[in-house]
């Protein structure tokens, strides 16, 4: 792995990673280069830790606000891909929480998708979410103790 490969190939080369049906990995980048990453799995308590929020528990707090997340998805048997956009119930809330600025997914048809998000702002800091805010926000919503 490293930064300066893009961060599409980067989620695609990933998805081996993931013992999943359906195998994700999210990649989150910046204008330095891709500097956190991850895959769907299943966490101890039996329940599944998703791609996106995997990458930004792994990731430097700091680089957070206006990064782009990047994710990828297929089916592992016949390897076609998947709609890959975050979910709106946990991973959208949890990156527009962190100031990620953008997404970019694949598509069914293999086409990548980009989109804007808008910020939730986190209060505390005007306008910005804090990175001292973000690493453990990004805690709480990965055990669940956030909606
Ligand atoms: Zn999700």
């Amino acid at each position: 792995m490293n930064a300066k490969k893009s961060s599409r190939q980067l989620a695609v080369e990933l998805l081996e990673r993931s013992s999943y049906g359906v195998q994700m990995a999210a990649v989150l980048s910046d204008g330095h280069g891709n500097f956190a990453w991850g895959w769907n799995y299943p966490s101890a308590d039996g329940m599944t830790v998703h791609a996106e929020q995997y990458a930004v528990s792994r990731a430097n707090p700091k680089r957070l606000t206006g990064a782009r997340m990047t994710v990828a998805g297929r089916r592992k048997k016949s390897g076609n891909w998947v709609y890959s956009r975050p979910c709106e119930q946990k991973c959208l809330p949890l990156l527009r929480a962190l100031g990620i600025a953008e997404i970019e997914f694949i598509n069914k048809e293999g086409d990548w998708e980009l989109q804007r998000l808008d910020w939730v702002r986190v209060p505390l800091e005007a306008g910005r979410p804090k990175a001292a805010v973000a690493a453990p926000l990004a805690r709480r919503l990965l055990t669940g103790r956030v909606r």
